[in-house]
């Protein structure tokens, strides 16, 4: 059976409140409508993807589709039922045996789903997956409840929603203008049965910023990243550690101002998005880095976390030489890394240890620092 999917994604979203509509809204650094395609691009059940969008978002589509094949899309109605049907139309001319039709702001739909759907259309002409109601319903007059509404027999539709496409373009024809709310309706007003499958209650459709956020934590996970660094000692009367200038009997050699922990820390942030170390970033053979103060590296790699909707929960920095002591300045170290990644001291650790006096630290021949950040992406 050749099927087809038709996203519908034309809404002006009156009610999400951010800027734009709620369907090309940032989604972990990608617009939310880019999730839902990928979703039906991937199975490999579905052919043609048609997507009915606002004439005004013509721009916004195109980024949102980018480099996805197989998606074209269709100026859609005035209402959600005009744009389902003005998609059909458009998807008619390749004939599918099946549609799925699916709100784009729903971007958590996933393959087990679709599956279901799939499945259940191996025996009726119309399904939707459904979840059961949990909590007591009841009918109100302003404040005052008039009736307690039974549930046993009521369930929530959620979409994709499947039909025999035939069947679904002659019924949206038919009944078009009736302000049905939902692909299902049109079918059943049509006299075809449609029968549930069980949804999913992560595949929320998201109308406001507060489900947004609920999606993107769902959709979040803890991620650690590990950094290592040594500098050798050479002339001079202080070294930078952790941002923060320490006197003593020489400096640390190095083509930025060598704060070897927070090189380490730089490192840490950056494995843990998976985004290459500081020598792909800020290249030693590169003059414009001489001298630098090493804060600008360890912000770079923040602001790369932040870019991708990351937020840093921990980053624990330990130093490892004999000498400069660095009980004395561990707390202003503690302050300055904070200051430098805008964060809660209490999400900054820095610990110094000794080797000893075994290895090159214990020969007072440098300083090592080693670094572990936690992140949630
Ligand atoms: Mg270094």
């Amino acid at each position: 059976m050749n099927c087809a999917a038709l996203i519908v994604a034309a809404g002006r979203g009156q009610r999400f409140g951010g800027s734009g509509p709620k369907q090309y809204a940032p989604l972990k650094g990608e617009p939310l409508l880019r999730r839902t395609l990928r979703a039906f691009r991937d199975h490999a059940s579905i052919g043609e993807i048609a997507v009915a969008i606002h004439p005004d978002d013509q721009g916004l589509f195109q980024a949102a589709a980018s480099g996805l094949s197989r998606i074209t899309s269709v100026a859609g109605g005035a209402t959600r039922q005009e744009s389902v049907r003005l998609g059909l139309e458009a998807l008619a001319a390749r004939a599918p045996d099946l549609v799925l039709i699916h709100d784009g702001a729903r971007p958590m739909v996933d393959a087990g789903l679709i599956d279901r759907v799939l499945a259940g259309l191996a025996t009726a002409e119309g399904v939707l997956p459904a979840m059961p109601v949990i909590d007591t319903l009841k009918r109100v007059d302003g404040a005052a409840i008039v009736a307690t509404v039974a549930r046993e027999n009521l369930v929530r539709a959620q979409t994709p929603q499947g039909f025999r496409f035939a069947a679904i373009l002659a019924a949206h024809r038919a009944h078009a203008g009736e302000a049905l709310t939902d692909d299902a309706s049109v079918m059943e007003r049509a006299g075809h049965k449609v029968i549930i499958v069980s949804g999913d209650e992560t595949n929320i459709k998201v109308t406001t910023m507060d489900d947004l956020a609920r999606v993107t934590a769902m959709l979040s996970e803890t991620r650690t990243g590990s950094g290592f660094d040594v500098h050798k000692f050479g002339p001079g009367d202080a070294v930078m550690l952790c941002g923060v200038r320490v006197p003593h009997s020489h400096g640390l050699e190095g083509h930025s101002d060598a704060d070897v922990a927070l090189h380490a820390a730089t490192d840490a942030i950056l494995g843990a998005i998976g985004a290459g170390d500081i020598g792909l970033h800020f290249p030693p053979s590169d003059p414009k880095w001489r001298g630098i103060a090493s804060h600008q590296f360890l912000r770079h790699a923040h602001g790369l976390l932040t870019a991708r909707g990351g937020t840093l929960v921990h980053l624990d920095v330990t130093i490892i030489c004999e000498r400069p002591k660095v009980g004395p300045h561990r707390e202003a170290m503690v302050i300055e890394m904070a200051k430098i990644l805008g964060v809660a001291m209490d999400r900054i650790s820095v610990k110094a240890t000794t080797t000893e006096g075994l290895g090159f630290t214990g020969r007072r021949e440098g300083i090592a620092a080693q670094a572990l950040a936690t992140v949630r992406v």
